[in-house]
């Protein structure tokens, strides 16, 4: 139902890109066609956020890819949500998979990141998903479900409680990031229905009506838009892709 959320798609720039490279991405974002009825957000490298902030259109807010569990101080080579919010980043990306499964960061590290993001008014993208041997072994509704709790768990105990207006989950099948293997539609559609029916079941139906659930795992401007006729699926976050100005466009112009 895009009458009650609004599509989103999050450009997942990873640990990519120089000075100049970055700077062509955000002229070919400036001058790109994007259909009103979206959100649009990036996610540069720390390094990066700040000139991004002032050269990108106000069109597309800017996300960081991670932040502290906690408020800043003695913590080397760590960025606060405070600090993100000082420079204007209102998003940040927790929980993706490579943080889980290449840096070891666990669920309840990941939780307490998120709470005290929501808690500073840092909007945050909760990504989920499970691994090929998970999916095989057919714990793929257990695995996000986990994730899904760990979330969950954190924010009822934070600081406020946090509004689930804040947060965008994207479930992300670690088989489909960057492997060029993207899920069905169908194989999409059937996770976040079960995630929308948690939502249901533990926070509330008002919440899981709310929430937007945007799918992630070899997106590109090939197969975004069959993907976004699911009903579910309510937008993207991409990573390969979205550092190609022109195809990023066009995943966000999927929006039906
Ligand atoms: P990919 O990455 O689009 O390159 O598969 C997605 C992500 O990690 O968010």
């Amino acid at each position: 139902l895009r009458t009650l959320r609004k599509f989103f798609v999050g450009g997942n720039w990873k640990c990519n890109g120089t000075k100049e490279s970055i700077s062509k991405l955000v002229a070919d974002l400036n001058s790109a066609k994007l259909e009103d009825d979206a959100d649009v957000v990036v996610a540069p490298p720390f390094l990066h956020i700040d000139e991004v902030k002032s050269s990108l259109t106000e069109r597309i807010e800017v996300s960081a890819q991670n932040s502290w569990i906690g408020k800043g101080g003695a913590f080397t080579g760590e960025i606060s949500a405070e600090q993100l919010k000082d420079i204007g980043c209102k998003w940040v990306i927790l929980g993706h998979s490579e943080r889980r499964h290449v840096i070891g960061e666990t669920d309840e590290f990941i939780g307490k990141k998120a709470a005290y993001a929501l808690s500073q008014g840092v909007k945050v993208i909760a990504c989920i998903g499970e691994l090929l041997e998970e999916r095989e072994a057919g714990k793929t509704f257990e695995v996000c479900f986990q994730q899904m709790k760990a979330f969950a768990s954190k924010f009822s105990y934070s600081y406020a409680v946090p509004s689930w207006d804040d947060i965008v989950v994207a479930y992300e099948p670690v088989w489909a990031i960057g492997t060029g293997k993207v899920a069905t539609p169908v194989q999409a559609q059937e996770v976040h229905v079960a995630v929308r029916d948690w939502l249901k079941k533990y926070v509330s139906a008002e919440v899981a009506a709310k929430t937007r659930i945007i799918y992630g795992g070899s997106v590109n401007g090939g197969n975004c838009a069959d993907l976004a006729k699911q009903e579910d699926i309510d937008g993207f976050l991409v990573g390969g892709a979205s550092l190609k100005g022109p195809e990023f466009a066009t995943i966000v112009n999927s929006v039906t």
